[in-house]
């Protein structure tokens, strides 16, 4: 039985479908008008498990992915620039030319991270019509109105707006302390926002209310409809989506419908800077995979450091606990690469029987809410009793997605020449006693950037991340 953290619940709930073994995932993408840090990409890693973890309990899940490229304003007051558009004046490059080249360094990271593209990317700018058309809805229903600057959302006309962040809606009308500008209400937000009167936006479209461009929120809300329906069954983001994105995201659409948008709401905590802060794009110190590339660290290893702490509590980077991962993964691909046909098992029915227990046991760690680092710890005990087969340990990491079966021992004809000459000929020290000269030779593959592991079968040779 698969539970997860339900943020509209509050709790920790039993997974059902909407459909017996289908399910609809929404995630909110990334806003290309940078490079993804890799707080960001702790909230993809998150995603990625969880779309792992729901297929190894048999379901088939179709994935929708957005890509902000218009409307994300520098403040989530709806007010400020257009961060695409200002990307585009800090790099003297078209808004158009800044959302494709990050769309492009966004899939790169992913993809590095062992993280599965999803089923369907949705640009914004790609799906104006079906934002007009929900805003168009919104507005015959009665819950928008026009300012001087957009057309906006009215949350007082929803008795429950907010139960998903449990915002108390009566404090949060417009108080005198509040500069709210022309909206109604403070949680009011932008549908539609109007090009400025003496400037041309790069990008903008004609609309019924006049030339502009969607809001943030209701991009998301529109193109979830478009390919997943209403409801659907998880829609997930980071922590600080639960209060702004998504209740806003949430009452449009279901203002607009007239049912939920989806049935479970997921969040994926912070990654924080030593200190405590949370990684922000808008400091511009923050870190990307490429600064983790430069100072020696796989990208496999920060997913690694990720996975050993659980996606609901806050994480602090730090570059030694990032070598520890890296290590720690080193030594997870030495071990796969060794425990070839070295389980202690008397019999083939009694390794059977141990896989079967391992998998269950791993299955309710994984199945906990996704207990990652419950799981890696199972794997590391099975590992030092020699309790796991390497047929085990590949199935789970389908889970983990910590590539051991392409990380683990090389094959002989996919090394350099030079490392297959090292290896034959400390493969003749061995024969001949000689370990020094044995020594001396793992000394230098090591500085080759190869290890080398003694096992009965032989040498197996792993790459040093
Ligand atoms: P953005 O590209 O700014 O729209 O953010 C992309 C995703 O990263 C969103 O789901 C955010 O909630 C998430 N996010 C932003 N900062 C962090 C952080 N420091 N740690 C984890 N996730 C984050
Ligand atoms: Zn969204």
């Amino acid at each position: 039985m698969l539970k997860l953290y339900n943020s509209l619940a509050r709790k920790i709930e039993e997974f059902k479908p909407v459909k017996k073994t289908k399910v609809g995932m929404y995630t909110c993408g990334p806003t290309v008008y940078n490079y993804a840090h890799i707080g960001n990409l702790r909230t993809y890693v998150f995603e990625d498990i969880l779309k792992k973890v729901l297929r190894a309990n048999g379901y088939k899940v179709k994935h929708v992915m957005n890509i902000t490229d218009v409307g994300h304003l520098t403040s989530d007051a709806d007010q400020g620039e257009d961060k695409i558009e200002k990307g585009s004046k800090r790099e003297g490059k078209t808004a158009w030319e800044i959302a494709d080249f990050y769309t492009k360094a966004f899939k790169s990271d992913i993809k590095d991270l062992g993280i599965e593209e999803p089923n369907v990317w949705c640009r914004a700018t790609e799906h104006i019509k079906q934002q007009i058309k929900l805003i168009k809805r919104l507005e015959k229903k009665g819950f928008t109105y026009q300012t001087a600057d957009g057309i906006y959302f009215d949350t007082s006309k929803l008795s429950d707006y907010g139960r998903l962040a449990n915002l108390q809606h009566q404090e949060l009308r417009a108080g005198a302390r509040v500069d709210v500008g022309d909206k109604k209400n403070i949680t009011d937000f932008a549908l539609w926002k109007f090009s400025p009167k003496l400037e041309t936006r790069q990008m903008e479209w004609l609309s019924p209310w006049g030339m502009g461009f969607p809001g943030w929120h209701v991009e998301c809300s529109a193109m979830a409809e478009e390919y997943l329906g209403q409801p659907f069954d998880i829609h997930c983001g980071g922590i600080d989506h639960l209060s702004v994105h998504h209740p806003n995201e949430m009452a449009q659409s279901e203002a607009a419908y007239g049912k939920p948008l989806a049935n479970y709401w997921l969040h994926g905590e912070f990654l924080l800077i030593p200190g405590g802060e949370k990684m922000a794009k808008s400091d511009e110190n923050f870190i990307t995979l490429d600064t983790l590339k430069k100072r020696g660290i796989n990208p496999l290893s920060y997913r690694y450091f990720l996975l050993q702490t659980h996606y609901r509590k806050q994480l602090t980077f730090s570059w030694e606990a990032l070598e520890a991962a890296q290590n720690g993964l080193q030594h997870l691909y030495r071990s796969a690469t060794v425990i070839s046909n070295q389980t202690d098992f008397s019999s083939a029915e009694a390794l059977a029987k141990a896989q079967e227990s391992l998998k269950t046991k791993f299955f309710e760690h994984i199945n906990d809410d996704l207990d990652t680092p419950g799981a890696l710890a199972l794997i590391w005990t099975a590992l030092k009793d020699k309790t796991i087969s390497l047929e085990t340990l590949l199935k789970l990491d389908e889970v983990l997605g910590l590539k051991i079966k392409e990380n683990m021992e090389q094959k002989e004809e996919e090394l350099p020449e030079k490392i297959k000459m090292l290896i034959s000929e400390r493969d003749n020290a061995r024969a001949e006693k000689d370990w020094t000269k044995s020594d001396d030779i793992r000394g230098k593959l090591e500085k080759m950037g190869y290890e080398v592991e003694d096992t009965k079968d032989g040498q197996k040779i792993c790459k040093l991340l």
